[in-house]
C-alpha cells in the first residue's frame, strides 16, 4: 500500500505551510511500519486557524438555515464519495478489522452528519416566555480535539453540530490518527464551504491542544478523550470562562439479571467489550451476573473471547485487529499482569498473538473484587471483568460503583430491566440489546464528561440561549 504524505493544514479555505517543518509520523499498528506522515503545526498556527475562523464567524452564523443546512448536505456528498478511501484509512491507522472500519468508523459519522445537514435547515425554534422572546445563537469560535479511537466519528460529531449551529471550528485531531481527518477536509474544499468556517491544525496535545484551549479567542472547547486531559481543558479554559464540553472515559457494566436471555445478553457483552480491541469508551467491561447464572455466564463468555480470530486488519476473517499503538498495548499489558487476585478464564499473557502488531489477546477475568483496579479503571483493551451479585439492589450498587457513568446495559424481564436501568447513574442505557441510537443525546454522568453530543442535543452544546424582553 502507498504512503501517505500530508504536509499542509488546512486554514481560511486553503491548504497552507505549516509554521515549522517538522512532522509526525503515522504508524501502522498491525504491520508496525510508519506510512505517512501529518506536520507537528504550532501556537502560531493554532493563532492563524483560530482569526480565520473569527473572521468567517458573523457571515456563517447569520447565513440562512437553507445555505448552512445545503453546505452541510454538500459536505456529507462529498464525504461519503470517500467512504471505501475512510475505513481503508481507519484500518491502516488503526488496525480497525475492515467489516468494522465500513460499518463504524465510515458509516457511523456519515449517518451523523446527515442528520446535521437535516438539523441544520430547521434552523432553530424560537419561543416566547411571557414578555420574552427567547432565541438561540451560534455560541462562536469553537476549538475541537478529539482522541483516535472512533477517529473520524468522534471528528464529525462536534464539526456537524458546531456548524450546525452557526460556530466555526478549528479542529486538532489526535496525532495518532489524523490522516482521516483530512480526508474530511478534502471533502470540505471540494463542497466549497464558505472560508474560515473549517480549520485544521495537527499537532501534539501540548503543543497544539494546549493552544486551543487556551486561546482567549476560542469561545468554547469540546473535546472527548481521557479524564485526565478534560481536566487539564478545563482548567485552560476556566481563565477566561470559555464554555467546555467533555467526553471522556468510561466503566460501563453490563447487568445480567436473574430473569436474563443469559447467552444472548453474555454474547453481544463480549462482543461489546471487544468491539475495536476494547478502545470504545462506552464499552460494557464489567460484566455483573446474577449468582444463579455466575458459572454458566463465565464459561459461555471464556469461550467466546477464545472463539476471536485475532490478525491482519485487512483479512475478512479478523475479528481482533490490533491496540492502537505499543504504548497502548503495554499499558493494557500492565493492567493484565497486577490483576493478579481474579481468576483468569480466557487470554492473558500468554495466549498465542500473530507475528506482527501490537496485539492483546482477548481476555476474561472472572471473581473480580468490584473495588480493586480492574473494576475500577478504563483499561481501553479487550479485557473484560466479570463480577456476581445477589439482587437488583446489589447490581445497581456494583454498577454505580465508579467514578464514570458514560453507557452500560441491563438484560431482563422488560419492567424489572428498565427499572435497573432508571437506577444506573449513566448518560445511556441499553436494555435488551437496544441498539446504539446516533440522533440520541450521548454523554456523561460524573467523571465521564459534561455536556452532550449527537442529535438536537448535541447541536444545543453549541449555541448560547439569549431572551428579548419586549
Ligand atoms: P487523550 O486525552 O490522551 O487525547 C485526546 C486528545 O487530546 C488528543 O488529540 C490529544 O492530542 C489531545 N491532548 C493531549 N494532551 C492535551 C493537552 N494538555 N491539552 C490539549 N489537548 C491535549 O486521549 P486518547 O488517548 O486520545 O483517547 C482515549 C481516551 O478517550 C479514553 O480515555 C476514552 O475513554 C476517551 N474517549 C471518550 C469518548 C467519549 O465520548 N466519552 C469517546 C472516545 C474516547
Amino acid at each position: 500500500m502507498t504512503s501517505v504524505f500530508r504536509e499542509q493544514l488546512y486554514i481560511g479555505g486553503q491548504w497552507v505551510p505549516p509554521d515549522s517543518g517538522e512532522r509526525i509520523e503515522v504508524e501502522n499498528p498491525y504491520t508496525e511500519e510508519v506510512f505517512g506522515h501529518v506536520p507537528a503545526g504550532t501556537a502560531e498556527d493554532v493563532n492563524l486557524a483560530v482569526s480565520a475562523a473569527r473572521q468567517a464567524f458573523d457571515g456563517w452564523a447569520s447565513a440562512s438555515p437553507a445555505d448552512r443546512g445545503a453546505a452541510l448536505g454538500r459536505l456529507h456528498q462529498a464525504l461519503a464519495a470517500r467512504a471505501g478511501e475512510i475505513a481503508e484509512t481507519v484500518g491502516r491507522e488503526l488496525g480497525t478489522p475492515l467489516k468494522v472500519a465500513k460499518a463504524v468508523q465510515a458509516g457511523l459519522p456519515l449517518t451523523v452528519l446527515s442528520g446535521y445537514a437535516e438539523l441544520a435547515a430547521r434552523g432553530s425554534e424560537e419561543e416566547t416566555i411571557g414578555n420574552s422572546l427567547v432565541v438561540h445563537e451560534a455560541a462562536g469560535v469553537v476549538g475541537a480535539i478529539t482522541p483516535w479511537n472512533y477517529p473520524l466519528h468522534q471528528v464529525v460529531a462536534k464539526v456537524g453540530a458546531a456548524l450546525a449551529a452557526g460556530c466555526t471550528v478549528v479542529l486538532k485531531p489526535s496525532e495518532m490518527t489524523p490522516l482521516v481527518a483530512y480526508l474530511l477536509f478534502d471533502a470540505a474544499h471540494e463542497a466549497q464551504l464558505p472560508p474560515g468556517v473549517l480549520n485544521l491544525v495537527t499537532g501534539t496535545g501540548p503543543a497544539v491542544g494546549a493552544a486551543i484551549a487556551g486561546h482567549p479567542d476560542v469561545d468554547l472547547v469540546s473535546f472527548t478523550g481521557s479524564t485526565a486531559t478534560g481536566r487539564a481543558i478545563s482548567r485552560a479554559a476556566a481563565d477566561r470562562i470559555a464554555k467546555v464540553s467533555l467526553e471522556l472515559g468510561g466503566k460501563s457494566a453490563n447487568v445480567i439479571l436473574a430473569d436474563a436471555d443469559l447467552v444472548k445478553a453474555v454474547k453481544v457483552g463480549v462482543g461489546n467489550a471487544f468491539l475495536n480491541s476494547g478502545q470504545t469508551c462506552t464499552a460494557w467491561t464489567r460484566m455483573l451476573v446474577h449468582r444463579s447464572h455466575y458459572d454458566e455466564a463465565v464459561e459461555l463468555a471464556a469461550k467466546t473471547a477464545a472463539g476471536y480470530t485475532l490478525g491482519d486488519p485487512f483479512d475478512p476473517a479478523t475479528r481482533l485487529g490490533p491496540l492502537a499503538s505499543a504504548g497502548q498495548r503495554d499499558r493494557v499489558r500492565g493492567f493484565i499482569e497486577r490483576a493478579s487476585s481474579a481468576r483468569l478464564v480466557a487470554g492473558g499473557l500468554d495466549a498465542p498473538l500473530p507475528d506482527t502488531g501490537h496485539f492483546v489477546a482477548p481476555t476474561v477475568f472472572a471473581d473480580v473484587d468490584p473495588d480493586s483496579e480492574l473494576a475500577q479503571e478504563e483499561i481501553f483493551g479487550p479485557v473484560l471483568s466479570i463480577i456476581g451479585f445477589d439482587d437488583d439492589d446489589e447490581a445497581v450498587a456494583i454498577a454505580n460503583n465508579s467514578r464514570y457513568g458514560l453507557a452500560g446495559a441491563v438484560w431482563g424481564s422488560t419492567d424489572r430491566a428498565l427499572a435497573v436501568a432508571r437506577r444506573l447513574r449513566t448518560g445511556a442505557v441499553d436494555v435488551n440489546g437496544g441498539s446504539f441510537n446516533p440522533f440520541a443525546p450521548f454523554g456523561g454522568y460524573k467523571q465521564s464528561g459534561i455536556g452532550r453530543e449527537l442529535g438536537a442535543y448535541g447541536l444545543a452544546e453549541f449555541q448560547q440561549v439569549k431572551a428579548i424582553q419586549r
